[in-house]
């Protein structure tokens, strides 16, 4: 079974928008063999290619993970690999962050013109928070202007990475035929138009120095990762080329090393060996840290290893609404194994749900499988209610993994159908757009009764809105976007609440007391239970912590939820005939909202961490522009290109629009990219906007 964990990959193609991910992704498909032909994208001919491309095609499945297999060239076994899909664009942090969480290793391209880009700075982040190991592909070596050099420094340097070239090219730009494989000292030409029979032979003579002088310093720098062989090169001894790919191997599993391939995807040249490097390098599920959760009935930290014969634990990872096969939960298999039929334990809901079918997708078509086992990926047919993050496990071997943590929606808009038939395509269009994007939020406004829509970022949204016309056929109008503002407190306070009351001969009895603080920024809501174990029972404490909980949800100034908040239930006091849990619920709720209009509660915006990238000579403009937006530029870097890039943080507020304001700024030149970072006081305005002109003396003074 070993063997058969051994052989899995389950890889993320990770690349800033048109680097080459779709190309790339549709080559590796052609040459694993499950498809025929590659189409370009830009004929709208891709397999990855989502919306209406697949659906011309007859493709129906937005997959979420792509099946497809490859021969390991060392130890002649077939190796499954599963494509992990990622988005490009940063408004879908969130989505990079859940499937970063699923993938065991990752593929990052670069266009070997523009370098390593703004959001592939983000996006690398991300990958060392969660410890992805990482190959790089430079793509599109045929273009005018192609630099290797110069973009493994930039992966150098702005990414603090170690990349080592595998690989140099044979020729450049138009003239780029192939690679020379500085292990084998072989090189490879791609000839025929679709690259498919790439030829194999000795090092051209006018590269034979360069090859020699590149494969002694990739031998020196994996020598220097592993003991054994550093003694060896250091005697001058000659390091087979099977101790090298283990070595390296070992390296990159450990994040130590990056190594570096070349090609251009559209012209066909270079695939094939990304492909070995992907079996050869990145780590299998045997490879990984076992996955680690809580056992949600003892809250004992618990760990599942990569075997069958472990109990079941699974993450569902994204949920997909398919015309055909109905709701899809795509799914991660960390221990265990899953049957078709079977009903499975969600530990999250602490209920059972039939997985009537387990579907398997390949690039073009969907295979139905039995069983999935430890280390897999699989879609499941019939699930209704499990969703993103939730954990699939054993039954009596409980287990709750670490949900994916999305942030909540920063930015909202209001939309309108524009027919009374829109109206209900929209409802039921946003439905399925809710299930499927966690980051997503709708919801009606009590006061107007529009629909409200919100999201991670202006573009998210127009991203939504667009999917909307296209996909569902739905043509509505959209207001202007509007920040989601947030509430905190700004000072301590004690309250006692006493609900004791009768009402309609019912006795109602309870005492609660609660301590606010407020909590370091990002601190999140903390509730810690100080009351004395014999004064209040475990279910009344449990009811106030529930209605905080609750009550969080809207706060005491304008709604907005509480955030960054400590409470603390200090006392209680019940009846033993009287008190009832919703009592306790009732008296909490009371004590939460006086001690919060007692705490000095302000309204908290947004702050955004923008970078923005722009040539030399319109440094001056965009930071002044920061200026008028409230934002304080931290940090000015230049970039072997000449770029420069302005990192700032800045309100939200003041970031409406940004897009457009920039390419007028930079003529088209500039880029941005933003996250946000954490909340604070809100402006004066901003308070007045929604506290009216009293503000200050209400709460103030
Ligand atoms: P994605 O946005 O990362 O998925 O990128 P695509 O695969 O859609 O590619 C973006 C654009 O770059 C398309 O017009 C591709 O045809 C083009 N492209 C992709 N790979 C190459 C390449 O190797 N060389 C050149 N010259 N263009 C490429």
């Amino acid at each position: 079974m070993d063997t058969a964990l051994a052989n899995i990959r389950n890889i993320g193609i990770i690349a800033h928008i048109d680097a080459g991910k779709t190309t790339t992704t549709e080559r590796i498909l052609f040459y694993s063999g499950r498809i025929h032909r590659p189409g370009d994208v830009d004929d709208g001919n891709t397999v990855t290619d989502w919306w209406e491309q697949e659906r011309e095609r007859g493709i129906t499945i937005k997959a979420a993970a792509i099946t497809t297999a490859w021969r390991d060239t060392i130890t002649n076994q077939e190796v499954r690999i599963n494509i992990i899909d990622t988005p490009g664009h940063i408004d879908f942090t969130a989505e990079v962050q859940r499937s970063l969480r699923v993938l065991d290793g990752g593929v990052v391209i670069f266009d070997a013109v523009n370098g390593v880009e703004p959001q592939s700075e983000t996006v690398w982040r991300q990958a060392n928070k969660y410890r992805v190991p990482r190959i790089c592909y430079v793509n599109k070596m045929d273009r005018l202007g192609a630099n290797l050099t110069r973009t493994i420094e930039m992966i150098q340097q702005r990414l603090r990475a170690n990349p080592v070239l595998v690989q140099l090219p044979i020729g450049l730009e138009n003239s780029f035929a192939g690679v020379i494989d500085l292990f084998t000292m072989q090189a490879l030409h791609f000839s025929d138009e679709l690259g498919a029979h790439p030829t194999i032979g000795p090092i051209p003579a006018e590269l034979t120095d360069a090859a020699t002088l590149a494969r002694e310093q990739l031998v020196e720098k994996i020598a220097e990762t592993d003991d054994e062989l550093t003694l060896k090169y250091l005697s001058g001894e000659t390091i087979s080329n099977a101790d090298l790919y283990s070595a390296m191997r070992k390296a990159v599993v450990a994040n130590k090393m990056t190594p570096v391939l070349v090609g251009t995807s559209l012209r066909n040249k270079g695939v094939q060996p990304l492909l070995d490097a992907i079996v050869r390098y990145l780590p299998s599920p045997l490879d990984v840290p076992p996955v680690e959760g809580t056992n949600p009935k003892s809250g004992a930290l618990t760990h599942r290893h990569a075997r069958i014969d472990e109990p079941l634990s699974a993450l569902v990872f994204k949920i997909v609404v398919d015309p055909y096969a109905g709701r899809l939960a795509y799914t991660r298999i960390y221990s265990g194994s899953l049957n078709a039929g079977a009903a499975i334990y969600n530990a999250n809901r602490q209920r059972r749900e039939r997985a009537q079918k387990l579907l398997q997708m390949q690039a073009n078509k969907r295979t139905e499988i039995q069983e999935c086992h430890a280390g897999d990926i699989v879609a499941i047919v019939g699930f209704k209610e499990s969703t993103t993050g939730e954990t699939l496990s054993d039954a009596t071997e409980e287990i709750v993994l670490e949900a994916i943590d999305f942030p909540a929606p920063v930015i909202k808009v209001a939309i309108e159908p524009r027919s009374t038939a829109d109206q209900e395509k929209l409802t039921e269009a946003l439905a399925k757009l809710d299930e499927e994007d966690p980051t997503f939020r709708r919801e009606v406004d009590p006061q107007t009764g529009q629909t409200v829509i919100s999201g991670m970022g202006e573009l998210h949204l127009e991203i939504i809105t667009e999917r909307l016309r296209r996909e569902f056929g739905v043509q509505c109008r959209i207001g202007a976007p509007q920040v989601a503002y947030r509430e905190g407190i700004t000072r301590r306070t004690q309250v006692e609440e006493r609900y004791i009351r009768e009402i309609g001969g019912h006795h109602h009895y309870a005492v609660v007391t609660l301590d606010l603080a407020p909590n370091e920024t990002n601190g999140g809501f903390a509730f810690t239970n100080r009351a004395p174990a014999d004064k209040l029972p475990a279910p009344f404490v449990a009811a106030v912590e529930r209605s905080v909980t609750n009550a969080l949800q809207g706060g005491t100034l304008a709604g907005f939820p509480v955030i960054d908040l400590k409470v603390t239930l200090l006392d209680g006091v019940f009846h033993e005939m009287d008190s009832t849990p919703e009592d306790f619920e009732v008296a909490a709720n009371m004590a939460f909202r006086s001690a919060m209009q007692k705490a000095r509660p302000i309204l908290l915006e947004p702050v955004m961490r923008v970078e923005t990238y722009v040539p030399d000579e319109y440094v001056g403009s965009v930071v002044n522009d920061f200026g008028a937006r409230r934002g304080a530029v931290q940090q000015m870097d230049v970039s072997g290109d000449g770029t420069r890039t302005i990192a700032a943080m800045t309100p939200l507020t003041e970031m409406i629009g940004y897009a457009t304001a920039l390419r007028s700024m930079t003529s088209g030149r500039g880029v941005f990219s933003m996250e946000l970072d954490h909340y604070e006081q809100a402006s004066d305005a901003i308070h007045e906007r929604y506290l009216g002109p009293e503000w200050r003396r209400l709460y103030h003074s």
